[in-house]
């Protein structure tokens, strides 16, 4: 009781001192870094904290740490010297089967994690105990408008509060003592194809939120609400009204400036343009901007989306932002026109870099068209570009800050195909990288997917599925040429010299989608692979010195802590997201590996066991003794791939996260396969009806399809017994 009450008093103390702008004296936040006092802290973060980062070894507070998002932990009792010696120490498992994208975070030996389905966990770091859970009941029929699984990247903490936002667009404040609900606003509008994956900021008493859904078919905007009471305080569209008219937005000011990069006609009006805010943010306090990457053009085919050109203004751009307005400061569009899904959401990163004798205040990105750009924060202009991976849609970036296009690259207008590098996964996808302002460095989870674009002529704005204006390509029926195919699929963790615009070391994966990075003190570089393998690097040379299994696949990025003199690494595992949803067979290239969603801590010398990981499920395929007639498997072929694959798996191989179709009762009953598809039988766990795009006859060529696929397999496997 006296802890509970001296805390309490401490705690008003310091709410008292800032609201007067005065702060907590060190003495004051000594007493609250009590360890006997403090789990009563309870998620506090506040300005001063975010201030302080630099010294405060037990917290990771924010999405990227600190504003500045370098992934950089000061901590170094774990180093390349001891690295070796790392154990496990305690893991929690997680009650969801799909990807696990989250960044935990730590504040007064409480981590607060969000898993898959957007739940939140509070887990004691001291006994690994729970100490409470919330799910926010997401109904699973969102999964349809849903690109890449039911992931969530993070929560933001808040004086005292858990901020998440939900995959069916709600942002959620919880109270961080018991995660019971504070507040809870709609930030989208539900009829439309939005979700939430990424993880909210909050910058001076604002929670600032994004959405995604470009592909489907929406208008991407950002908003800040108040943290305290969860009003909408501004909200900023990344493209402009259709009309070009004001609309009582932050973004108003911009229309004169983005209105005329559209053109008068196109599918933009009514889809929106896209452009969406799903991840990347970050904040200098000093010059006040708040950095916002946004997403692709929609649909990708911009002579669909706004015929006859244009840059449109700001899709696959980087916006600097006042954040107690959403005013515009300044925006530097990385790919103008996009046609490929080349979103600038991926990562953004602050630093202070000595470029030719001067220190500049530069920004970095490294997004998925495959240059990494530096920027000056202050003014967004153009300091320099170099590609990281190979890439042939553009030679170069000229010295306004403008690619060099690769006139075969624009199919809309070619009207070809196009075959690309890379492709819409990115040289970079969402997989955070990480800066080390020891080493110079930025560690970047780079990968190599081509992609083939060919223009939908016939295209129609479609209400369920992808509205892209592209035919979705799919994998060959044919052994050999997947094989070859699989093999210009490439994944690596680059180091990456952003003064000299060059690589300096790397460590290549046999497959794409590992990942996220933490690089530390301690001269080391954290990164999980795909493949289901932890490791750790020298920050300066890449030297691998550490490895250890994660008993599943790894996309997301590890943070690190010191609690109690101890230094730990905390990671989020468990394999999903869009590659072993939507790649087929290209998801096994890094090895079958199977979701065992868990959250694991490692310290020098930990000895705990990681339990056995359950074995792939490799589809029990059998034969229906139904013959589907050819004609209509063809025709079904570009229905999956329209409207199944990015769920099912390319030519309905799952990567093993879902069922794979192929073994599936279903697929030997009409009545029962309609039932599902039509009549939405099984929209409880996310397979929506749907009717509203296929008709009976579309829904039987499309059986026909998965029969011949199932049948094919059957096939292969008899000509070549697994190994
Ligand atoms: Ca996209």
């Amino acid at each position: 009781m006296k802890t509970f009450s001296l805390s309490c008093m401490v705690r008003l103390a310091c709410i008292a001192a800032a609201l007067h702008l005065a702060g907590c004296t060190d003495a004051q936040k000594g007493a609250e870094q009590d360890p006997e006092m403090a789990p009563l802290r309870h998620g506090w973060v506040d300005e001063q904290e975010m201030a302080s980062l630099e010294d405060d070894l037990g917290v990771w507070p924010s999405y990227g740490r600190t504003y500045s998002e370098q992934r950089f932990s000061p901590a170094s009792k774990i180093n390349a010297a001891n690295v070796s010696r790392l154990g496990l120490s305690w893991y929690f498992d997680l009650d969801t089967s799909r990807g696990q994208e989250a960044t935990p975070l730590i504040v007064d030996g409480v981590i607060y994690l969000s898993t898959a389905w957007s739940m939140v966990k509070a887990i004691d770091a001291r006994t690994g105990d729970l100490i409470w859970s919330y799910d926010p009941e997401v109904p699973r029929k969102t999964l349809v408008k849903a690109c890449c699984d039911a992931v969530n990247r993070g929560v933001a903490l808040w004086k005292g509060r858990v901020y998440v936002g939900s995959l069916d667009g709600r942002l959620i404040a919880l109270d961080a003592k018991d995660g019971s609900v504070a507040w809870s606003v709609r930030t989208t509008d539900a009829g439309k194809p939005y979700t939430i994956t990424g993880a909210p900021r909050v910058i001076k008493g604002r929670v600032i939120i994004g959405n995604s859904g470009a592909e489907y078919g929406v208008r991407g905007y950002i908003s800040a609400y108040d943290a305290e009471s969860g009003e909408l305080d501004w909200r900023f569209y990344t493209t402009p009204s259709k009309d070009g008219k004001p609309e009582g937005a932050a973004s108003d000011s911009t229309l004169a400036m983005t209105y005329p990069t559209w053109s008068k006609g196109g599918v933009w009006r009514e889809t929106g343009g896209g452009g969406t805010v799903w991840d990347a943010m970050a904040y200098d306090p000093e010059l006040d901007l708040l950095y916002v990457g946004t997403g692709n053009g929609g649909p990708w085919n911009r002579e669909i989306r706004s015929p006859g050109g244009g840059d449109n203004l700001f899709i696959s751009s980087i916006l600097a932002l006042r954040p107690d307005t959403g005013d515009y400061v300044w925006h530097y569009q990385t790919t103008p026109g996009d046609s490929w899904d080349y979103t600038a959401t991926q990562h953004i990163i602050l630093a202070d870099l000595e470029m030719n004798g001067a220190v500049r205040k530069v920004l970095m990105q490294a997004p998925k068209n495959g240059f990494f750009y530096v920027l000056d924060r202050e003014t967004g202009e153009f300091l320099s570009a170099e590609p990281f991976a190979p890439i042939n849609w553009a030679s170069h970036i000229d010295a306004n800050g403008r690619p060099v296009e690769n006139p075969m690259a624009r199919y809309p207008e070619t009207g070809k195909d196009w075959t690309a590098m890379p492709g819409p996964p990115g040289a970079h996808n969402w997989n955070p990288m990480a800066f080390n302002p020891d080493t110079g460095l930025v560690y970047i989870p780079q990968q190599e997917v081509g992609f083939v674009y060919t223009p939908e002529a016939d295209f129609e704005v479609r209400d369920r599925g992808f509205n892209l204006g592209v035919i979705h390509p799919h994998l060959p029926d044919d052994a050999a040429l997947v094989n070859q195919i699989g093999k210009t699929l490439k994944g690596a963790l680059i180091a990456w010299d952003p003064v000299l615009q060059k690589e300096a070391w790397r460590h290549q994966y046999p497959g794409p989608g590992n990942g996220g990075v933490l690089t530390t003190a301690g001269n080391l570089v954290f990164q999980g692979a795909a493949g289901g393998e932890l490791h750790a690097f020298a920050a300066d040379t890449g030297e691998l010195l550490w490895s250890a299994p994660a008993g599943t696949g790894v996309i997301a990025p590890p943070i690190s802590y010191e609690l109690d003199g101890e230094q730990y690494i905390a990671w989020l595992v468990g394999w999903g997201g869009a590659f072993p949803l939507a790649a087929g067979e290209m998801s096994f290239l890094s090895g079958k590996v199977v979701n065992a969603s868990r959250l694991l801590v490692f310290k020098l010398g930990g000895g705990k066991e990681l339990p056995e990981s359950p074995s792939f499920p490799e589809p029990a395929i059998v034969s229906h003794n139904v013959t589907p007639v050819l004609a209509q498997a063809k025709a079904g072929e570009r229905k999956y791939t329209q409207y199944c694959g990015m769920c099912h798996g390319d030519s309905a191989v799952s990567g093993g996260v879902i069922a794979d179709l192929r073994a599936s009762g279903a697929i030997a009953d009409e009545e029962v396969w309609k039932s599902i598809v039509l009549d939405g039988a099984l929209s409880g766990l996310g397979m929506v009806s749907f009717a509203s795009e296929l008709s009976e006859e579309d829904a039987e060529e499309i059986r026909a399809y998965v029969l011949s696929r199932a049948a094919s397999s059957i096939d292969r496997n008899e000509a070549q017994p697994a190994q």
